[in-house]
């Protein structure tokens, strides 16, 4: 990085440093974890061994005074850190004048700041419109009803391994049945999955996985009943499953050619996360209708649905919206937010991320226990097979869980569980996250060195 580079030159308010000074849970963190389980409905269970009472760039420290080094961010949430100074100012001084008005009848600036700026960053230069929810479930589940709205056909499309939420209608589009769906059906109707472009794995190229989606889509469902194809360009929860180049281009084009509403669900992969502020952008590609969340608002509940004038314009007036969509709080934190990832070229460091990440991570492809390491910008997996190629869950479990005991919160994700994911703030500090990697490749080499012991 040039000199002067204004992510080198931030300056943090608390240590940016791995700290464990308790056995973990510390006593406060435990004593809190036994109040939530007396009181907290136990579909939520928390994973992390410390209750977080203060965090700043890469670190989270919890009641106890444990600092952990965050590679997390909320899950794709906190690109711009947990306590950015500005987003803090902007919640601040929005709170001082109202918390809430309910836009739809009272409105107030910041909203339509926020959709100006989304028209203004998202791809294309075709006249558009955004609308505001809360939650990116929310968000999904609107951009559905207006590509119904607009072509006045009821089929939505999804992919393999897809991810979209946990609302009913998103639940019917979520592919993974454990946790999120199992038990909670029956699912909303007319939502096709087709498989999506997964090169380590099916060996295609894109425009050879694209007609293979194509020729379900017109022979199962037939373009004449799809209202919307809705897909991750890059898959969060799936398992970072970057699709080969050539795949999202041919689908947006046969949805084009077929008046079907092609919708890029950026909720993970967006706002800088891959190097750009979107994720198609990687490859020129304009959807017809986007949708952000996550990171959109430096942590505070916003999302949206961004696109065409003419679709986003096909429901009429009144038939969009929600008591809290837009609220004023977090549309003026997601103004602050947005300005930072720009001020700081957050997606420059995305990128810089990525080649730190790779640096440190691909060397464990030498265990033989490491299918891929991939993703791009600061959406980085590392897959984990078994001696045989075969996906290894309990590895992965393994791995998250020293991690956690060593003071780095890191996620795992993919429909066999096997994949280590890394979503670090964009504004960590690069020695702290290299000493968070480290510690990840040292529980890999470990873990399986452990294992090999065994047999
Ligand atoms: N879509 C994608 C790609 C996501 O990754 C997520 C959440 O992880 C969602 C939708 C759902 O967002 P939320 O949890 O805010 O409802």
């Amino acid at each position: 990085t040039p000199e002067g580079d204004p992510v080198r030159n931030l300056t943090y308010r608390l240590p940016q440093e791995r700290r464990i000074v308790t056995a973990l849970p510390g006593p406060a963190s435990a004593a809190l974890a036994d109040r939530c389980s007396g009181s907290v409905g136990r579909a939520i269970s928390p994973t992390t061994p410390g209750y977080m009472v203060d965090g700043d760039g890469g670190v989270l420290v919890d009641a106890d005074g444990n600092s952990f080094i965050d590679l997390a961010s909320g899950i794709a949430v906190t690109s711009v850190g947990v306590s950015d100074e500005k987003v803090v100012e902007a919640i601040r001084e929005a709170a001082g004048h109202f918390t809430h008005t309910a836009f739809m009848s009272t409105p107030y600036e910041s909203y339509v700041q926020v959709a100006e700026k989304l028209n203004e960053i998202t791809p294309g230069d075709h006249d558009k419109r955004t609308v505001l929810f809360s939650t990116g479930a929310e968000a999904v589940e609107n951009a559905v009803k207006i590509s119904r709205a607009y072509t006045g056909k009821p089929g939505v499309v999804v992919m393999d391994r897809a991810y979209h939420g946990r609302t009913n209608l998103t639940m019917a589009m979520t592919a993974k049945n454990r946790p999120y769906k199992s038990g909670f059906g029956p699912f909303a109707p007319d939502v096709t999955r087709v498989p999506m472009s997964y090169p380590v794995r099916d060996g295609l190229t894109g425009e050879q996985a694209a007609a293979r989606a194509i020729y379900r889509m017109e022979k199962e469902v037939g373009p004449e009943n799809i209202a919307c194809v809705v897909a991750e360009p890059i898959q969060g929860e799936g398992g970072f499953i970057v699709p080969a180049e050539g795949f999202l281009p041919a689908i947006a084009a046969w949805c084009r050619a077929n008046d079907v509403v092609f919708v890029a669900d950026e909720i993970q992969a967006g706002m800088c996360r891959t190097g750009d502020w979107f994720a198609v952008d990687h490859e020129n590609i304009i959807p017809d209708l986007m949708t952000t969340a996550k990171g959109i608002a430096g942590g505070m509940p916003l999302s949206a649905v961004t696109g065409r004038a003419e679709i986003v314009d096909a429901p009429g007036v009144g038939t969009l919206g929600g008591t809290y969509s837009g609220n004023p709080v977090a549309c003026a934190a997601a103004v602050a937010a947005m300005g930072q990832m720009a001020d700081l070229d957050l997606a420059a460091r995305a990128r810089e991320i990525e080649q730190i990440i790779r640096e440190e991570l691909e060397p464990l492809t030498t265990t033989g226990r490491v299918a891929e390491v991939r993703g791009r910008g600061a959406m980085v997996a590392v897959e984990l097979v078994d001696a045989d190629g075969v996906p290894d869950p309990a590895l992965t479990t393994a791995v998250v869980s020293t991690c956690l005991g060593e003071g780095v919160l890191v996620l795992s994700c993919g429909m066999d569980g096997n994949v280590l994911r890394l979503l670090p703030p964009l504004v960590i500090d690069e020695a702290l996250l290299r000493e968070g990697l480290g510690v990840l490749a040292d529980a890999v080499r470990a873990t399986v060195g452990q294992e090999s012991a065994h047999v």
